[in-house]
């Protein structure tokens, strides 16, 4: 796909300088010249549409672990560190379990132009470096919060690479940051396309349907193996179109076109709520939020863009 790498988090060419990891003294001089992106329980810090970075030296820092080396922006090197044991005064409870939390905590060493911010959504105010940047950090942060242990012996492990591995002391094994493979696939029958929507999504959002890749599979597979699992439809030819890091927490999406052989929809209710086939022309006015019950997925999201450019025609 020709604009694959326009999307959203679609890549900005970042020089992550891995060959930099190693070096301590190095990681030291760069820290000590470069921009820190705090994020604090998984919300980066914002300002003014843009990413809030700090100096190494900054007292927002205070209880930040890990300074995680992201490579250079122009000339300027960046790093991440998560300072989620930090309370703030007020705000933390705020901070909701639902699909999107729009509470904004502040830090009292930051003027008021600076938040906590939940990514999804800032993140269509960002340019590409900044979501790349984002987007990397808020994975890498993310693992090093859930991967404490060793997978092998399970004793305490250690931040090493500029935070891009974790050692254990105890048995010697070395951990790595992981992505997960997601397939999301635009599938259409003539004129119509697929949609559907997963129990607890906001009233009337519908997307394209999604799963994991299982060990053992190709991409192709997956796609074929979700869409008859959750909506009992047959496919025929499925191609690769683009992918998205999307880092809630750790997934890389990988867009898909698929053309269904088959059109009746059986519903596994386990995964998903309800599905159906959208016509081009009643997919214009789901696209401009103008249809009476259904609502289109997020922007930003690349079920979004793999339908925007499947009603200009640009999928190739
Ligand atoms: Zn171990």
């Amino acid at each position: 796909m020709q604009l694959a790498e326009t999307v959203t988090f679609g890549g900005s060419g970042l020089n992550r300088a891995a060959e930099l990891r190693s070096d301590a003294q190095a990681q030291a001089d760069l820290l000590a010249r470069g921009w820190v992106l705090p994020i604090w329980r998984g919300k980066p810090l914002v300002q003014a549409g843009g990413l809030g970075w700090v100096t190494s030296d900054s007292v927002v820092l205070h209880h930040a672990g890990v300074r995680v080396f992201l490579g250079f922006d122009g000339d300027r090197p960046c790093f991440a560190a998560d300072i989620t044991g930090w309370q703030p005064d007020a705000g933390a409870e705020a901070v909701q379990a639902g699909f999107l939390d729009t509470s904004e905590q502040h830090h009292p060493a930051l003027p008021d132009s600076f938040a906590f911010a939940e990514l999804r959504a800032t993140m269509l105010s960002l340019a590409a470096r900044e979501a790349e940047l984002v987007a990397t950090a808020k994975a890498v942060l993310q693992w090093h919060r859930s991967h404490g242990f060793c997978a092998v012996c399970g004793a305490a492990s250690t931040p090493a690479m500029a935070g891009w591995q974790r050692n254990c002391p105890a048995c010697g094994a070395q951990h790595f940051p992981r992505t997960d493979p997601v397939v999301i696939m635009l599938v259409t029958h003539g004129n119509r396309a697929l949609l559907g929507r997963s129990p607890g999504w906001p009233e009337g959002m519908y997307s394209c349907l999604a799963g994991f890749v299982e060990p053992g599979e190709t991409v192709e597979a997956a796609v074929r193996r979700e869409v008859f699992e959750e909506a009992g439809i047959r496919l025929g030819a499925v191609r690769y179109l683009s992918s998205q890091p999307w880092p809630f927490p750790a997934s890389l999406m990988l867009g898909c076109a698929a053309v269904a052989v088959t059109d009746a929809i059986t519903l596994d209710p386990n995964e998903i709520e309800h599905a159906l086939w959208v016509t081009r022309e009643d997919m214009v006015s789901v696209m401009a939020s103008t249809h009476p019950l259904i609502k289109p997925a997020r922007k930003g999201a690349i079920a979004h863009f793999l339908i925007q450019n499947w009603l200009a025609d640009r999928l190739d």
